[in-house]
């Protein structure tokens, strides 16, 4: 793939980039829900995101624990989910190269969706759980999430624990509820290790996972931010590039790779 068909701003924006990325050794990638709207999977707070139709009110933790209602149409949720197939799409292809270039060793993600070690991805933190896996919130033991779908399938629409008769969750984290500490912690190191960081597909606003590049930056690392939309980080990163993910994550990677 190549640059030059971006219009000339976009450009010179990538020229930059590169610029900061191409002398990097261990650029830190963290990514949110926009690298996966390419994929087909909408993300919270963009154009055509969940929040423009749901009320996030309805996806704490605490809702999720009272309300039969909330878990069955998070699993209806589910379901439908897993009926698309979805895929990784070229961003995430791109982010492997550059690990498997030896560039960006970790990878720290705040989505669910298992998309990165589709592509190929390996240490991946995910800030916010897995969907790929389900929890029983009593005594913890965890399944795969289609061994639980199955059941919803058959009409078992809020599916208890058949050891313990505990409420069942997939293993993502909902907004009230805790991240995982060693996994937080992981990514802080990481921030404090690398010598850039690159943030694609968020709006850097969800907390304590925006902390991330945050800390970065508080680090003195370069902070390059890839989103279609302001982020809450704008004022601090070093250069904000506009645009899709899907064609500048690639065009981004290779060029840092050839060394311009
Ligand atoms: P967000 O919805 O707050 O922000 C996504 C941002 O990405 C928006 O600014 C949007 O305009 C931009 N965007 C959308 N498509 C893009 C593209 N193709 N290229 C570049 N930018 C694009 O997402 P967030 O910051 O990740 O926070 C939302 C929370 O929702 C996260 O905690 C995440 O766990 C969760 N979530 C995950 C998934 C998933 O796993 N795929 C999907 C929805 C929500």
């Amino acid at each position: 793939m190549t640059v030059p068909s971006a219009p000339g701003a976009q450009a010179d924006l990538l020229d930059d980039a590169v610029a900061i990325l191409g002398g990097a050794r261990r650029i830190l990638v963290f990514t949110g829900a926009g690298i996966s709207t390419e994929s087909g999977i909408p993300d919270f707070r963009g154009p055509n995101g969940v929040w423009r139709h749901r009320d996030p009110a309805r996806y704490t933790l605490q809702r999720y624990l009272a309300d039969p209602d909330v878990r069955r149409e998070r699993w209806q949720d589910r379901l439908e989910a897993a009926g698309h197939g979805y895929r990784p799409n070229a961003a995430h292809l791109a982010i492997t190269q550059l690990q498997q270039a030896g560039r960006a060793p970790v990878v720290v993600t705040q989505n669910i969706d298992g998309l990165h070690q589709d592509a190929g991805t390996s240490n991946v933190i995910e800030l916010h759980g897995t969907s790929r896996e389900v929890t029983c919130l009593a005594c913890h033991r965890r399944l795969p999430v289609g061994v639980v779908l199955d059941r919803v399938k058959e009409g078992d629409t809020d599916p208890h624990c058949e050891l313990c008769g505990g409420l069942l969750k997939t293993a993502t984290i909902s907004f009230g509820q805790n991240l995982v500490a060693a996994d937080i912690e992981a990514a802080m190191q990481e921030a404090e290790r690398c010598d850039a960081c690159l943030a694609i597909g968020s709006t850097l606003s969800v907390w304590p996972a925006a902390g991330v590049p945050d800390r970065a930056v508080h680090n003195g690392v370069p902070l390059v931010i890839l989103n279609d939309g302001a982020t809450e980080l704008d004022a601090t990163a070093s250069l904000r590039v506009p645009g899709r993910a899907g064609a500048v994550v690639p065009a981004l990677v290779e060029r840092v790779l050839v060394g311009g």
